[in-house]
């Protein structure tokens, strides 16, 4: 993908929560406290909600975003200079061209970024369809409860009750 098609295809902070949206649900969603993989999605809260303990969990929740505050387009940026360019780049480089005043903060993204990257062999692509797995969702899958949850009611209201992690 080269950098016309990277922001056709990415053109806003919404773009890139959808893609990554699209990735969580395709790589499975775990819940953090009872460990359960079905759950509701929540648009308006932009988060997701256990079906049975109703943990809600951010979209960056136990992803390589996790904790972080930067917005979603960085971390497609990066990874596109990342998988795209020939030549390596500095976080001065990144911090510039995403016009961010924190380093620190660059420098973890771009530091995070490289570790996942770095752990396996495959070639990463922005090509369409972005490639990502285990290194940037960090998921245990518990298929028995998965298969034990499917079709049950969906009528859960967002009460907003149990809410236990900020939304990012
Ligand atoms: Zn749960």
């Amino acid at each position: 993908m080269n950098l016309l098609n990277f922001t056709t295809t990415f053109p806003d902070e919404q773009s890139c929560k959808l893609k990554w949206k699209e990735m969580r649900d395709k790589a499975g969603i775990v819940c953090p406290h009872c460990g359960s993989t079905t759950h509701y999605w929540k648009s308006d809260k932009e988060c997701y909600e256990c079906k049975k303990c109703k943990y809600r969990q951010s979209l960056r929740c136990n992803t390589i975003m996790h904790m972080s505050k930067l917005p979603f387009r960085y971390w497609f940026v990066a990874f596109h200079l990342l998988t795209s360019t020939k030549k390596s780049f500095s976080t001065k480089e990144l911090q510039r061209q995403l016009g961010h005043k924190n380093y620190d903060a660059i420098w973890a993204l771009l530091h995070k970024l490289r570790m996942a990257m770095g752990t396996r062999d495959a070639q990463y692509t922005l090509s369409g369809v972005l490639e990502l797995d285990e290194g940037f969702f960090s998921t245990e899958r518990q298929e028995e409860e998965e298969k034990q949850s499917v079709g049950s009611s969906r009528k859960h209201a967002c009460s907003g009750r149990r809410t236990k992690r900020q939304i990012a």
